[in-house]
């Protein structure tokens, strides 16, 4: 199940000095790591300012270094995310723009083994580490094991992306018991299983983010949706809760909340229906899954984040105002 072994992102030592792999070298991917981690990933406030320096600098630091071995090095690690839902579309997305930036990510899917994969593979030749997890993150033995994974893996969970999610639409007439209970069971149990679960490796320490995509149709409702809309809107108010319940333990928890994004997911909706939503979004065109991407970045590593919790934001061509 796991996916390729730790390639791409030798350990990166950093000091308020210098920067040194294992031989007390800067290689290329150290190189390319740190210049990422400069402008990208400044969920560590003490990465920028320790590390803004000229390769000049790195050398004397270096040299400083050696004469202080006996001192210990503070090794600051790259964040640990875990994605749900990360072998296709937005979930994708979401691992590969951290990959980039640097992170540990735990690719997780339910069925598209080779397709996760492949995915850890990007990430790893972005820079970033990778592990793959099949799963189903609505069964509350998976997400344990999920958990468990990441920690056995890499000590800890920084980051809990909740993106996993499925459409069973039909008008509510028609709507039978299990396809409202496949999407519930999956879009907002899954949900809190694995926001419970983050939770409790992120108290101990003080520190996390959560960040959970719902959907706009969870604000103004769809139909066909009833299912889909109940889970979302459920996910925006679970959010909001949680963000209340953990704001004195260090942990943000925020949601994201698309409009029409191309993916697998809406790539079934039909040529006529794709049309009459078109129409409906201001900016005329469906998002793309990089651009919630960059807002699930922005909310999970960037420091100017952290003082926003309990937020929806979303990201749907305007359709939602
Ligand atoms: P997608 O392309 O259909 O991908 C769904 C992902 O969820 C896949 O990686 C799939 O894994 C995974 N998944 C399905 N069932 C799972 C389970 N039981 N446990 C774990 N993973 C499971 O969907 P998407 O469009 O990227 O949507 C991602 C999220 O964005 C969803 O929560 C969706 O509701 C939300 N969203 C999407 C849009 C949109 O327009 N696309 C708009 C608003 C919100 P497998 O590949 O293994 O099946």
């Amino acid at each position: 199940m796991a996916c390729a072994s730790f390639a791409g992102s030798a350990t990166v030592a950093f000091n308020s000095t210098g920067i040194l792999n294992k031989s007390g070298g800067l290689t290329a991917v150290d190189r390319k790591l740190c210049s990422l981690h400069f402008n990208r990933t400044s969920e560590y406030s003490q990465w920028q300012s320790k590390l803004s320096f000229s390769s000049s600098g790195v050398k004397a630091g270096m040299a400083t270094i050696e004469h202080t071995s006996v001192e210990a090095t503070p090794k600051v690690e790259p964040p640990v995310v875990i994605v749900t839902g990360a072998s296709r579309g937005i979930g994708k997305a979401i691992a590969l723009t951290m990959g980039k930036a640097g992170c540990k990510v735990l690719v997780n899917y339910a069925r598209s083994s080779k397709e996760a994969e492949e995915v850890c593979k990007q990430v790893e030749a972005m820079g970033g580490q990778a592990i793959a997890f099949g799963g189903d993150v609505s069964k509350e033995e998976d997400v344990a094991s999920m958990m468990k994974t990441a920690l056995d893996t890499w000590g800890t969970v920084d980051v809990m992306v909740n993106n996993a999610g499925i459409t069973r639409d039909s008008l509510l007439m028609r709507m039978k018991l299990s396809q409202w209970q496949d999407v519930i069971n999956l879009n907002l149990t899954g949900v809190f299983l694995c926001t419970q679960a983050a939770t409790k490796i992120m108290s101990k320490k003080k520190k996390g983010k959560i960040v959970n995509i719902a959907s706009l149709v969870g604000v103004i409702g769809n139909i066909g949706q009833a299912n889909y809309a109940a889970a979302k809107g459920g996910v925006i108010s679970l959010t909001k809760t949680v963000a209340k319940e953990y704001s004195t333990r260090g942990i943000t928890v925020n949601a994201v909340a698309p409009g029409f994004i191309a993916s697998d997911m809406t790539a079934v909706l039909g040529e006529e229906i794709e049309k009459r939503v078109l129409g409906t979004i201001p900016l005329g065109r469906f998002g793309k899954p990089e651009e919630v991407a960059g807002v699930v970045e922005f909310l999970a590593l960037n420091p100017a984040s952290n003082y926003m919790t309990g937020q929806v934001i979303n990201v749907d061509g305007g359709m939602g105002m």
